[in-house]
């Protein structure tokens, strides 16, 4: 017979914290804010929210604070900061949780949406080949960006005079050049739990 406080634990509902900390599979609190993270993060001077401040939000189960905020988005997953820190903790991957988080929160701020916008479409794009088609990217990034921000003209051909640059350098190809198996890279997208990806 399952013990009294075994019944408490089982039925005992999951924190913020605990779902953060499940995602990205490390632990908060073993985070003693030295701010290592924060100083050898490449974009931490444009982010209004520090890496190791975002790293305190969880452990405070401060969800509200940790997914609104517009600093998750300009995270570059370089895991510099995984790297640095000293108790191994992994503030990269609780990022990436938050970010899914308020993806499925619908807290993604309005400045946000076409970093969104082109993370969606990155992912298709490899969901579908394998690896980057450009051209294709570049559309689908564009057509979600239009309309994921008050529609704006400009943004369409923003950059549209790299194209030829591109395109003679061999960066920018018309088809899609996918992987031969595209079986493996479905499997590997449907072992992504439902809900958890960015798409
Ligand atoms: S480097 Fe590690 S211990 Fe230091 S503040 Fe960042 S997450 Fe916390
Ligand atoms: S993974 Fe994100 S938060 Fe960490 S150092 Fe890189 S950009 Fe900064």
């Amino acid at each position: 017979m399952m013990s009294h406080s075994t019944e408490e634990h089982s039925t005992k509902p999951k924190t913020f914290r605990d779902r953060v900390e499940s995602l990205a599979h490390t632990k908060s609190m073993d985070c003693y804010q030295c701010g290592k993270c924060s100083a050898g993060c490449p974009v931490a001077e444009r982010m209004d929210v520090m890496p190791n401040r975002l790293v305190q939000m969880v452990q405070q189960n401060d969800e509200e604070a940790a997914i609104s905020n517009g600093a998750i988005w300009l995270c570059l997953s370089c895991q510099t900061c995984t790297e640095r820190c000293p108790k191994e903790v992994d503030p990269a991957g609780m990022i990436d949780a938050l970010r899914q988080f308020a993806l499925k929160a619908n807290k993604v701020p309005a400045s946000r949406q076409r970093i969104l916008a082109f993370q969606q479409a990155f992912l298709a794009s490899v969901r579908k080949h394998g690896r980057l088609a450009e051209f294709e990217l570049t559309l689908d990034f564009k057509a979600r960006g239009y309309f994921a921000t008050p529609m704006d003209l400009p943004f369409l051909m923003e950059n549209a005079l790299l194209a030829p640059k591109m395109i003679t350098r061999g960066k920018l190809h018309f088809l899609p050049h996918g992987v031969k198996d595209t079986a493996l890279v479905k499997r590997i997208f449907e072992r992504c739990q439902p809900g958890e990806t960015l798409e």
